[in-house]
């Protein structure tokens, strides 16, 4: 039996389900992608909104990086400032390469266009449709799904993908355990759309005593303002009058990872593997870069490999966005003190700007080996 008829079934219609589709289909497989939501993420709820070199590398063989590089905004200023003061500024497009760093696009623009692609190869997620509950073996898992009329399908499938987001029913029916801690602090998130254009080209992190503010763009028009600070509202500074309040969100941030992403052949990817906070835009991207090594992968017939090839990359990224995220929500005035002193200093030492800069483009997980010129 040829590897493209292996039957494979995934849970999850996000952006990391959608990328494991598009790429299996790609490579000759004919998955079938199932979602309890009735169609994706609203274009009004952004989530996440920074699409890095490395995810747009994983997407250039389907061509979905071409259209995202047409709808999406380029990133080339990131500022910094403090007690309205800039800090430091970096240039993204100084790491080179064939991808911009960082590129801003909504997620459900995103989804949007990877359903795009994969109904191209005759793919349809099959929408309401609740993966139930996975029970026999991991080895040759027996699957219940639940229709939004109520009715149920048994299935067999040879490979189970667990793409179903932090709360995953695969995660939690497969006995995988997520350890992690939740931060103290919640985190606000605020869009706003304004009647004018307004520049989507740059980031900028404001730091308060405490707390801090960071504004980030969603589209042309609109801005995300994202803050530790519950009455953060009153520090944005509206670049046009007559913004609207398109959507708002209060949320906890947890960090979270399984410590295998696979069992028999059950695999886990996104964020039903992996939770962290959104500082350093690399959820969605982490979840896309897991999707596709899981198709290669699968494609090789190799796909026990997929946890011990993933897990360093996940803990690499855990650790690096825990500790980007310390930084802008420390409290103690020394510390933030120290902070504020040395990073305009240590932004200067080209090696470290070539690190951050490496790490925002994505290019410090493994390159995909299936991909010519991938840096
Ligand atoms: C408010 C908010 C703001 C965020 N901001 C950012 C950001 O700025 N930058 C960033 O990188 N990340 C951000 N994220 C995180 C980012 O959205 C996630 O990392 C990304 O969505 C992960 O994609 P995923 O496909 O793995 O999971 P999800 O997007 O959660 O998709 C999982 C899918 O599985 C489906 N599903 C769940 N259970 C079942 C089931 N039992 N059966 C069938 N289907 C099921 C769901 O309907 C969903 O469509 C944010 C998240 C939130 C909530």
């Amino acid at each position: 039996m040829g590897a493209g008829h292996r039957s494979i079934l995934i849970a999850g219609a996000g952006a990391t389900g959608l990328a494991a589709a598009v790429e299996l289909a790609r490579r000759g497989f004919r998955p079938r992608i199932i979602d309890s939501d009735a169609g994706p993420v609203p274009l009004t709820e952004s989530r996440a909104l920074g699409i890095n070199a490395r995810t747009l590398t994983l997407l250039s063989p389907s061509r979905v990086a071409d259209t995202i590089l047409q709808e999406g905004h380029r990133i080339d200023r990131f500022r910094v400032r403090s007690g309205g003061k800039g800090l430091f500024e970096i240039d993204p497009s100084k790491i080179g390469g064939r991808f911009p760093a960082i590129q801003a696009l909504a997620q459900g623009h995103t989804e949007r266009l990877l359903l795009g692609k994969l109904s191209d190869y005759e793919v349809e997620p099959e929408w309401q449709t609740v993966l139930e509950s996975v029970s026999g073996t991991m080895d040759k898992p027996h699957v219940t799904l639940r229709r939004a009329d109520g009715s149920r399908e048994e299935l067999d499938p040879d490979i189970l993908i667990g793409a179903d987001g932090a709360h995953s029913a695969v995660r939690k029916a497969a006995g995988f355990d997520f350890p992690g801690d939740a931060l103290e602090e919640s985190f606000h998130l605020a869009d706003y759309r304004y009647p004018q254009p307004i520049d989507a080209h740059y980031v900028e992190i404001s730091l308060f005593n405490p707390g801090m503010v960071g504004r980030i763009p969603v589209s042309r028009d609109t801005v995300r303002y994202i803050s530790t600070l519950p009455d953060f509202e009153s520090h944005i500074e509206h670049p046009v009058p007559g913004g609207e309040l398109v959507w708002a969100a209060n949320f906890r941030i947890h960090f979270r990872h399984v410590e295998r992403m696979s069992k028999g052949n059950v695999f886990l990817a996104g964020d039903a593997a992996h939770i962290h906070s959104p500082a350093g835009a690399r959820g969605m991207n982490l979840g896309i870069e897991d999707a596709c090594w899981l198709a290669y992968l699968i494609s090789e017939g190799r796909e026990q490999d997929y946890s011990g090839l993933r897990m360093p990359a996940v803990k690499m990224v855990l650790k690096q966005t825990y500790g980007l995220t310390r930084l802008v929500t420390m409290h103690h005035p020394v510390a933030t003190g120290l902070r504020n002193f040395f990073a305009p200093l240590l932004i200067r030492i080209p090696g470290i700007t070539r690190r951050i800069l490496r790490s925002v483009a994505g290019y410090d997980t493994p390159p995909p080996v299936w991909i010519d010129d991938a840096q």
